[in-house]
């Protein structure tokens, strides 16, 4: 190569190089770039590679020209990857970035539901009254829920057909809440005022008014000279708080084996205030069992049932959601749409 043309390729190229480098808008494209100037094949290599037949006087002036060249060009690559890199990570940084002018997305509040609502209503209504909330496990024995309650072996309750057993001979899901008062009864002696919400469990096929495992407040008073009236008193103080002041409470005669004598028990209607409506029909609405503790049942605790008297109620906590929200299929309460649900929003 003549030692003139050399110069001028070099010259050629570093302006050529520099201007393809800064063009390069990505790094593939400038790996590209950084090959066709610098590359085995670039002129600049060419040039270099001729060098050694250059006469000596030329050899080293153009020798330091190439490498200078290829020093500068090398230093470009350089330059605009860093530019490059730095770009990407520009690039992923605003794409990432937060504009803190937007207005924010509202967190949404949870809400509790309908069946906790009601069942807190109720327990607080009674704990207000002196109440202890009292707790049992939900696989109970049966004694706990059928023997010391006083329902014999051949009742209904017992068989397969109703009740939900384990695989552990004797052991069942509980079928009431009232085996939590065997057990309150069983760890301490009287007085005892005490309520205990909790799941139940029966052997039902699931439709608009039945289910498997429903909710239960259970209510048991036992003290010394404690009457019908007593618990008359207070099951309308219990509606009148859940249902408004106007509240009647009607009781009719009705049999549970663990209570003597028992009762069904209605309210007024709180819609119609008894004139009868598409709520209660009658105007009253049926809401829970009760009655004086059964004799018997005191003594299976080792309570002297001449001494002490008490009563017992069982509050289904679905049914008074029901009322309460005028909620007409059970199934919504265990279904968990949030469109059921978000109505409970901001509900006390
Ligand atoms: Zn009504």
């Amino acid at each position: 190569m003549d030692p003139s043309d050399a110069r001028r390729i070099l010259e050629e190229e570093r302006g050529r190089g520099r201007a393809l480098i800064g063009r390069a808008g990505s790094i593939e494209e400038l790996d590209r770039t950084k090959t066709g100037v610098l590359g085995r094949k670039a002129p600049v290599s060419e040039v270099q590679r001729s060098i050694g037949s250059l006469p000596e006087n030329e050899r080293r002036e153009l020798g330091r020209l190439t490498n200078e060249v290829l020093a500068e060009l090398r230093a470009e690559v350089e330059n605009r990857r860093a530019e490059l890199e730095g770009g990407a990570d520009a690039e992923l940084l605003s794409a990432d970035a937060v504009d803190v002018t937007l207005p924010g997305r509202r967190p949404r509040p949870g809400s509790f539901h309908p069946l906790t609502l009601v069942e807190d209503r109720m327990v607080d209504v009674f704990t207000r009254m002196g109440y202890r909330v009292a707790e049992g496990p939900e696989i109970e024995d049966e004694w706990h829920n059928f023997e010391a309650l006083n329902i014999p072996l051949d009742h209904p309750a017992r068989t397969m057909k109703d009740s939900l057993y384990v695989d552990v001979p004797g052991m069942l899901l509980r079928t009431e809440t009232s085996a939590v008062q065997i057990r309150t009864m069983e760890s301490q002696g009287p007085p005892v005022y005490v309520v205990a919400p909790g799941r139940t469990y029966r052997h039902d096929t699931p439709d608009a008014t039945h289910g498997t495992v429903f909710h239960q407040v259970e209510g048991l008073a036992v003290d010394e000279g404690i009457s019908f009236a007593d618990l008359r008193g207070t099951l309308e103080a219990f509606a009148r708080e859940l249902f408004g002041t106007n509240t009647r409470v009607r009781m009719t005669p009705d049999y549970f084996p663990f209570v003597e004598p028992g009762c069904q028990v209605a309210v007024s209607c709180f819609v119609c205030d008894g004139a009868g409506c598409r709520v209660c029909g009658n105007g009253w609405i049926e809401l829970l069992g009760a009655g004086m503790v059964h004799p018997k049942v005191l003594e299976n605790c080792g309570y002297d049932s001449e001494r002490y008297t008490g009563f017992a109620f069982g509050i289904g906590i679905e049914r008074v959601a029901m009322v309460r929200y005028g909620v007409n299929d059970l199934r919504l309460f265990v279904e968990g749409d949030v469109r059921f649900l978000e109505q409970f929003e901001g509900v006390a």
